[in-house]
């Protein structure tokens, strides 16, 4: 696979994300929530880093690609708040029988916390179903925490509130 073919089919891949180094080590997703940045392109934008409450995440210039220190990282998900790409999310591998996953949510309706939601990948596709167990927004922005089977935790991207 081209390392950039995500220009050209509009989705990063795992395999792109691990190629840049924008993917936690398994080792450390299983032991608690951190910030994936799904951010490949050098766009000038770095609001992530100064909301960062820990200061987790580098860039030298203001076009170079985020650096996340996951050792600093407590998953709070106030990147995945205020990324204006919606391209930041947080990955929990730490359940024995779940993972969880934060995603951005801009639409309506909002997902509440106990509802069951359709679980999207990230090429968009319906990929199973989860439980929203946190819910907060930030500037319209909703932050959705959601527990999702084993297993699909680097791949549920979005989710969506069947009406
Ligand atoms: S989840 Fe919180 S601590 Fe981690 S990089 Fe994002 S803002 Fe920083
Ligand atoms: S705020 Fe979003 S788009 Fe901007 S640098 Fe951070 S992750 Fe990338």
């Amino acid at each position: 696979m081209a390392i950039r073919s995500y220009r050209r089919t509009g989705v990063v891949e795992l395999e792109e994300l691990a190629r840049l180094n924008m993917l936690p080590p398994e080792e450390r997703l299983r032991r608690g929530p951190a910030a994936v940045l799904e951010c490949p392109e050098m766009i000038p934008c770095n609001i992530c880093v100064p909301y960062c409450p820990t200061r987790a995440i580098g860039m030298e210039r203001l076009i170079d690609l985020p650096v996340v220190d996951w050792e600093r990282c407590t998953g709070c998900g106030m990147c995945v708040a205020v990324c204006p790409g919606l391209a930041a999310f947080v990955v929990d591998l730490s359940g024995e029988d779940c993972d969880y996953v934060t995603v951005p949510h801009e639409l309506l309706p909002v997902p509440r916390v106990g509802e069951e939601v359709i679980l999207l990948s990230r090429r968009g596709e319906r990929i199973g179903r989860g439980t929203v167990v946190r819910a907060w927004e930030r500037n319209r922005t909703y932050v959705v925490t959601v527990r999702v089977p084993k297993g699909l935790g680097t791949e549920v991207r979005a989710v969506w509130v069947e009406k």
